[in-house]
C-alpha cells in the first residue's frame, strides 16, 4: 500500500512550486507555469510538462504564470495548478481531503489570499491555511522564530525578494521588492546586447548567472562560452563572458536588494535591530546560491548574514513543519479554514 498523507505543505513560488509531505519531504518541485489553449481556454498542462511546451507551440498554446512578481495574476490558472499539484502529491484515487498549507508571498493582499484559500478549498482541500513566505522560510532555516529576539530573514527568490525581521513568531518589519532571480537573467541578456551585440536567450542568461555569476568582482573571474545570435549581422555567434561581466551587468538589481534589505533594518525597532546585529541575517531562496551575496550585503550593511541550508527547500520545509505542529504555529499563521 503506497504512503497516505493528510497533510500537504505547499511553497506556492513564482518560478517554483514545492510540495512536501510530512513524514515523506520535498515529492514535487516544479515550475510555476500553466499551459492553456487559447481557442477554448482549458489547461493543458502545469508544471514541467507545460514549460516544455513554452516557446515550442506558438500560436494556439500560452503559458502562464500563475504568480507574477510575487501576486496572483490569475485566479482560475491559481486553482488549476494547485489541483494538479495536490493530486499529483498525493497519487491515485482517494478517500480523504487533506488538510493543505500554502506559503504565499508576505505582500499579497487580503482579496488573494482569500483567492488562494478558495482556489484550495475547491481543488479538494478539506482545510486550507496560509503562512507568509518569510515566516516559512524562517522555520525552514531553522531559525527558533517563536523567541522574544529579532531575527532577519532574506528570501531571494525568482520574482520578489522577501525581507523580514521576526521576533514572537510574527513580523515585525518587512518589505517585499520586485527584484530576484529573473531581474538578474534580464540584466545579463541587456548587458550582452550592449557589450557585445550579442542576443542571448532566457535561458542561458540563467545559465551563465548559476555558472559564473556573482555578486561582488572576483579576482580571478571564472569564464564561459556563451552562443547568441550577432544582432548586426542575425548570425549565430560565440563570446567569453566572465564572472565580473555579470557582476557589471546585475548591480542596478543588487543595489535595489540592498536598498530593500536597509529599508527593513531602518523601521526594525531598536531593541530587535540589536538583536538582528548579533545574530546576523539569514539568507534563503535561489539568490542566496549567487556567489558572494552574502559578503556583499554584509559590507554594505555591517551586519553579519548566514546561508541557509539548502535555500532552496526553506519555504517547503517550513510549512510542513509548521503544518505538523500546527498548535504551537497558530500564531504565526495568516488564515485558516
Ligand atoms: P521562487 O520562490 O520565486 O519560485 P526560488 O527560491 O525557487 O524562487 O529561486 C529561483 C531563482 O533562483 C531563479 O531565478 C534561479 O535562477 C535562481 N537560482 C537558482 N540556483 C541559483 C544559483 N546557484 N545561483 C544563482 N541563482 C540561482
Ligand atoms: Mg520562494
Amino acid at each position: 500500500m503506497s504512503f497516505f498523507s493528510r497533510k500537504i505543505a505547499i511553497d506556492l513560488g513564482t518560478t517554483y512550486t514545492l510540495v512536501h509531505l510530512p513524514g515523506k519531504g520535498i515529492v514535487i518541485n516544479e515550475p510555476s507555469v500553466v499551459a492553456i489553449s487559447k481557442i477554448d481556454k482549458k489547461v493543458l498542462a502545469v508544471g514541467n510538462e507545460a514549460k516544455e511546451m513554452l516557446g515550442r507551440t506558438p500560436d494556439t498554446i500560452v503559458a502562464l504564470r500563475p504568480l507574477k512578481d510575487g501576486v496572483i495574476a490569475d485566479y482560475k490558472t491559481t486553482e488549476a495548478m494547485l489541483r494538479y499539484f495536490i493530486n499529483k502529491a498525493l497519487g491515485g484515487t482517494r478517500f480523504f481531503r487533506p488538510e493543505v498549507m500554502i506559503a504565499v508571498p508576505a505582500g499579497i493582499t487580503s482579496t488573494e489570499r482569500r483567492a488562494v484559500i478558495e482556489a484550495t478549498l475547491q481543488a479538494s482541500a478539506k482545510a486550507a491555511y496560509i503562512i507568509k513566505e518569510p515566516i516559512a522560510a524562517a522555520i525552514g532555516a531553522n531559525i527558533p522564530i517563536g523567541s522574544a529576539s529579532g531575527h532577519m530573514i532574506i528570501d531571494i527568490g525568482g520574482g520578489t525578494s522577501e525581507i523580514a525581521v521576526i521576533s514572537l513568531g510574527g513580523i515585525v518589519a518587512n518589505t517585499s521588492a520586485r527584484i530576484g532571480g529573473n531581474k538578474f537573467d534580464y540584466a545579463i541578456q541587456e548587458y550582452t546586447k550592449k557589450k557585445y551585440g550579442l542576443a542571448i536567450g532566457e535561458r542561458t542568461a540563467e545559465d551563465i548567472k548559476i555558472a559564473i555569476g556573482s555578486a561582488l568582482p572576483i579576482d580571478e573571474p571564472m569564464t564561459m562560452n556563451v552562443r547568441g545570435r550577432d544582432m548586426l549581422t542575425g548570425l549565430p555567434r560565440t563570446i567569453i563572458v566572465d564572472s565580473n561581466d555579470i557582476v557589471a551587468a546585475i548591480q542596478d538589481e543588487l543595489a535595489g536588494i540592498i536598498q530593500a534589505v536597509k529599508s527593513v533594518l531602518q523601521e526594525t525597532p531598536p531593541e530587535l535591530s540589536a538583536d538582528v546585529i548579533d545574530k546576523g541575517m539569514v539568507f534563503s531562496g535561489g539568490g542566496a546560491l549567487l556567489r558572494n551575496i552574502d559578503k556583499l550585503i554584509t559590507q554594505e550593511t555591517g551586519v553579519q548574514s548566514y546561508i541557509a541550508d539548502e535555500p532552496l527547500l526553506c519555504v517547503a520545509k517550513g510549512t510542513g513543519i509548521a503544518l505538523e505542529n500546527l498548535e504551537s504555529y497558530k500564531r504565526s499563521l495568516l488564515f485558516s479554514s
